[in-house]
């Protein structure tokens, strides 16, 4: 069900997600002929994309909206005990 993308380790790029993993090996035949002269890089692999995270996967953009949340908490709780400290 999952789309699949191809990411190279190698020039920290990904293919855009697609339906099929064969498409995902598609964009991988087409980066190593073009990008690498047909060799294979290290660190390539082919994931599966899943949901609202498929346009941006990147970890660290997952833990930046986990601290941005966890701000929000605190400020909450500060006018919550401001509130109730009254
Ligand atoms: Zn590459």
């Amino acid at each position: 069900m999952s789309p699949y993308r191809y990411r190279c380790g190698q020039c920290r790029a990904s293919s855009p997600p697609t339906p099929t993993r064969a498409d995902s090996e598609a964009h991988r035949d087409y980066h190593r002929a073009t990008v690498h002269g047909g060799l294979v890089p290290d660190g390539e692999h082919i994931d599966r994309v899943t949901g609202h995270e498929a346009r941006d996967p990147d970890t660290r953009y997952v833990s930046s909206r986990a601290a941005l949340a966890l701000l929000g908490f605190l400020a909450l709780a500060t006018v919550i005990s401001r509130v109730l400290g009254r």
